[in-house]
């Protein structure tokens, strides 16, 4: 049994402090969909992508170390996202719980957030899985935009265009592609991510905390899929 199990049941109950995973491939909608749940749910929205693009742009020295990474669509060590990772779920606005979008992606980070949890008294609520086809995903990296000054703000050219072609509806910044989605890197990223992204599935099916969702559908269908998922996966401990 994992320790994402075992969290659950010695427990007896669901812990008070929710953590809930979203996993899918790069351009599945985890963003999209993380953020809608946050707002819903009343908890923290954690992307590790987000943090690193922060990084890079601050020209930290914690972005100097990971830009090749992003650059070449490759996961940033185990070591370094796991440490990201712990500073952000340790500020206030994590206390009551998070989405987790992008985190964990490899075996060895699911099984460092159960340790991380568990020392805590808590464990990993539910595991979200949004599933999309590979031509779809291909579709929708390539045709992304995020607003330069808050990559939150997350459009799309043909799904979800902004008002005025390039220009952000929230806070009026320029709309650019991220690096990372031009067509040789998406390539690239769905290759090296998607192996240990199929890992990590196995890992929380085994756990018993996992639930598939649709991801091809309009983005309001799929976060009611997504709440109706965690529901059903919480009722079940
Ligand atoms: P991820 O965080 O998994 O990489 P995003 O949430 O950034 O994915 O979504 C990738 C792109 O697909 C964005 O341009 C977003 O606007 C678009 N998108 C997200 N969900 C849907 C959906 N259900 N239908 C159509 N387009 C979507
Ligand atoms: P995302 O915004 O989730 O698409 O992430 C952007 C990039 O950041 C990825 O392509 C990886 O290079 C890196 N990254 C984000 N999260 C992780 C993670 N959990 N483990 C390793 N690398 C990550």
């Amino acid at each position: 049994m994992t320790s994402a199990a075992a969290g659950r049941s010695e427990a007896g109950s669901v812990p008070e402090r929710r953590i809930v995973v979203m996993l899918g491939a790069p351009g599945a909608g985890k963003g999209t969909q993380a953020k809608r749940l946050s707002e819903r749910l009343g908890l923290a929205h954690v992307s590790t992508g987000q943090l690193f693009r922060e990084a890079v742009s601050d020209k930290s020295a914690l972005g100097d170390q990971i830009r090749p990474y992003l650059a070449s669509g490759s996961l940033v060590p185990d070591d370094v996202t796991i440490g990201v990772l712990i500073e952000r779920i340790g500020r206030p606005d994590a206390r009551a719980g998070a989405i987790l979008d992008g985190f964990p992606r490899t075996p060895a980070q699911a099984r460092s957030l159960d340790k991380i949890l568990a020392a805590q008294g808590d464990a990993v609520t539910a595991a979200l899985y949004v599933e999309v086809s590979p031509d779809e995903l291909l579709l929708r990296l390539t045709g992304r935009r995020i607003c330069t000054l808050d990559d939150q703000h997350v459009y799309h050219n043909v799904s979800r265009p902004p008002e005025k072609v390039g220009i952000c509806d929230v806070d009026g910044a320029e709309l650019i592609q991220r690096e990372d989605d031009k067509a040789e890197t998406v390539r690239s990223r769905l290759e090296l991510q998607l192996p240990p992204m199929y890992e990590v599935i196995d890992y929380y099916a085994e756990a018993g905390v996992l639930s598939a969702v649709r991801g091809d559908q309009p983005v309001e269908a799929v976060t009611e899929d997504l709440l109706r998922a965690l529901a059903s996966v919480s009722r079940a401990s």
